[in-house]
């Protein structure tokens, strides 16, 4: 019987999700079922189940129609072996083909690798949701509408006005109207209460995963959540069941090392938070480890699963959902993700943070200053800003530049 150990004994066997393959059986689940994703996709399509490309939470919707899947295009693209061990590759081939076919070059990395993604895997989804959180999206879902898949725009509102709510619940009514007419299935608002519970308690295992790194034990290396287990966020890995299962043995293997002391740093290794964009170059988390340091959490993720997010299921379950989304919409403007980041930094006991900005991205890149500035000066937090345009671009200055921000950290 072949293991995954020796399905990746090539890749290089320093990295941390390597060693994580080794220790936890729940990432090796993971990771067995993430080299699976297309062949799970393909064998879901030829049920007659409709697979919904989706790039932004929540998934709560999608899953109340009982004959759709979603799928996150990153996760399908990469979702065989040899995408996958060769992730820097398959991501540059996906910008390259963005690049190729109308993405201009001014646009995030986070856009360019979204559109080449769907570009490669366009074949195996039926419809795209294309989330209007900044004006350069637009652009690229008009451009997948008129040449490749059926798009659903859905604008997103960044305040919380009455008429802001009332656009939300539009936008909803709409979307829902167009996946009854893909599946020709109408859910019922108990569907939708039902996958709303769901959802919630996905997010409460989550939670309780992130939260067991606030200890000073930490049981697994940051690339293995951050480069694998973050990105199911978006379409919960398509397979919620799975995913519950899969949360809840992580929870208990990491508590066991946890209780046993088994850690994968010093316990005076600085701790990391990543604030700014949630594209980043996947090889950070593992120079951030080999230079001393330990990445415990990141924004853009952790405010996906944070409790308070919870979906109400009494009442008027549709208005719930609408205003859900628009309080997630809400919570990336710049002070209230600046206010959860302080949150982090203190429940998480953070010794640091690293500002992630995407070349390109006039929404959250001109804020790193003002992260800087403030969370120096109010709780003393160094913050080291983090320019970020291509994967696997100069990483020897991000080496340099990170060695000298954990110097700075362990004093
Ligand atoms: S990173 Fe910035 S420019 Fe790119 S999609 Fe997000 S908000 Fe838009």
């Amino acid at each position: 019987m072949l293991h995954l150990t020796d399905l990746f004994k090539d890749i290089e066997t320093e990295l941390g999700i390597m060693k994580d393959i080794n220790n936890f059986k729940a990432v090796r689940d993971l990771i067995s079922h993430w080299i699976n994703t297309r062949s799970f996709i393909k064998k879901n399509r030829r049920k007659g189940k409709k697979i919904v490309g989706i790039c932004l939470p929540p998934c709560d919707l999608i899953y109340a129609f009982q004959n759709t899947l979603p799928i996150f295009p990153l996760r399908l693209h990469l979702g065989t072996f040899d995408a996958l061990s060769n992730a820097d590759i398959s991501l540059k081939n996906a910008v390259n083909e963005g690049e190729a076919f109308g993405c201009e070059t001014d646009q995030c990395v986070q856009i360019r690798t979204i559109y080449g993604c769907i570009l490669l895997t366009k074949d195996l989804m039926d419809f795209w949701i294309g989330p209007q959180t900044c004006d350069k999206q637009t652009k690229i879902w008009e451009i997948i509408n008129e040449n490749f898949l059926p798009v659903q725009l859905v604008d997103a509102p960044h305040k919380t006005r009455e008429h802001d709510f009332e656009k939300m619940r539009d936008e909803f009514d709409l979307l829902f109207e167009r996946l009854v007419n893909l599946t020709g299935f109408r859910p019922s608002d108990d569907d939708l209460r039902d996958s709303v519970l769901m959802s919630n308690e996905i997010r409460s295992k989550w939670w309780k995963v992130y939260e067991l790194l606030k200890n000073k034990v930490i049981p697994i290396h940051a690339s293995t959540i951050i480069n694998i287990l973050n990105y199911g966020i978006f379409d919960w890995f398509s397979d919620p069941q799975f995913l519950k299962r899969l949360l809840n043995d992580l929870y208990d293997e990491m508590a066991e090392k946890i209780d046993r002391g088994d850690s994968i740093v010093d316990d005076k290794a600085p701790r990391i938070l990543i604030a700014g964009n949630g594209t980043m170059e996947p090889q950070l988390p593992d120079i951030v480890e080999t230079l001393g340091g330990i990445i415990i959490a990141v924004t853009m993720r952790y405010e996906w699963v944070y409790p308070q997010v919870d979906l109400n299921i009494r009442g008027d379950i549709r208005n719930n959902i609408a205003k859900h989304q628009l309080e997630i919409y809400h919570s990336w403007r710049t002070q209230p993700r600046l206010r959860f980041a302080k949150k982090l930094i203190k429940d998480f006991k953070i010794d640091g943070v690293i500002y992630n900005s995407c070349w390109g991205c006039r929404r959250f890149s001109p804020a790193a200053r003002l992260y800087k500035d403030e969370l120096q000066e109010e709780l003393g937090i160094p913050v080291l800003l983090n320019d970020f345009y291509m994967f696997g671009e100069h990483l020897d200055q991000l080496k340099t530049r990170v060695g000298a921000f954990i110097e700075l950290l362990t004093g």
